[in-house]
């Protein structure tokens, strides 16, 4: 997820281009890039998936997978944590079986691919109001999308384990697209795929540069604090106005 970039992390030090767009929306037409919230009414809704929908704890699947390594703990932290082997998975340079690997021939670890998968996925907890926030959205008929860096491991173990993460409208997920927010080809992933731009789109997500990245975009954005401000935020744009079915 989206907390574990390596100190010193940022697009401009990736080792691998960013991806090229061959047909690039064109930036928000003048009047449509205002920099903070306005009271336009978008038309669809992008969540943010770690620390908005779904809170994690790395730390609890550094003690599962622990006691099947052969390195100390804070070995197995660093190198899941702060090296560059997460960021290349979540951005798709490796498949989930050479994470595996690689992981295992660093670490010794000696479990089942099965125990891996466990161990590395189980580490959310739904933040029920947004969830809830979401299934109100979706009642609305207002299109809602998912935009966040992850991997497979990840998001393979959401799906078995949450129903509400396949009520999205579509999903935009770093390692499927080889970028990572806030590098602006992400975003414009989720353009396309909405159909909408500038503050058309409404967008929740925890981390500041993710946030900055949106709203250069003209993007109506806010930094995810806690639930109730920002479903505050949502209902001043007038989305969450009357009764489920007659907004939208
Ligand atoms: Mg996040």
């Amino acid at each position: 997820m989206d907390r574990v970039q390596p100190a010193g992390f940022s697009p401009r030090n990736q080792r691998f281009p960013p991806v090229k767009i061959q047909s690039p929306i064109p930036a928000p037409a003048p009047g449509r890039d205002r920099g903070d919230v306005c009271p336009l009414r978008p038309r669809a809704v992008i969540f943010d998936l770690g620390k908005v929908l779904l809170d994690f704890d790395y730390q609890i699947a550094l003690r599962r997978l622990l006691p099947r390594c052969r390195v100390p703990a804070e070995a197995l932290r660093h190198l899941l944590l702060h090296e560059r082997l997460l960021v290349e998975y979540e951005t798709g340079r490796i498949s989930t079986a050479e994470f595996i690997a690689r992981l295992t021939a660093a670490t010794g670890y000696q479990g089942t691919e099965a125990e891996f998968r466990a161990g590395f996925g189980d580490i959310f907890t739904p933040i029920e109001p947004m969830v809830a926030l979401h299934a109100e959205l979706r009642a609305r008929g207002v299109p809602v999308y998912v935009l966040s860096n992850t991997n497979e491991l990840a998001v393979d173990f959401i799906r078995g384990r949450y129903p509400w993460f396949a009520e999205f409208t579509g999903y935009v997920l770093s390692y499927e697209h080889h970028a990572l927010k806030p590098d602006p080809a992400l975003y414009v992933v989720a353009e396309r795929l909405s159909g909408c731009r500038g503050a058309e789109l409404f967008y929740f997500d925890d981390r500041p540069e993710n946030v900055a990245a949106a709203r250069d975009r003209g993007w109506q954005a806010v930094e995810h604090t806690d639930p109730e401000r920002s479903r505050a935020a949502l209902a001043a744009t007038g989305l969450l106005d009357g009764a489920p079915g007659h907004a939208g």
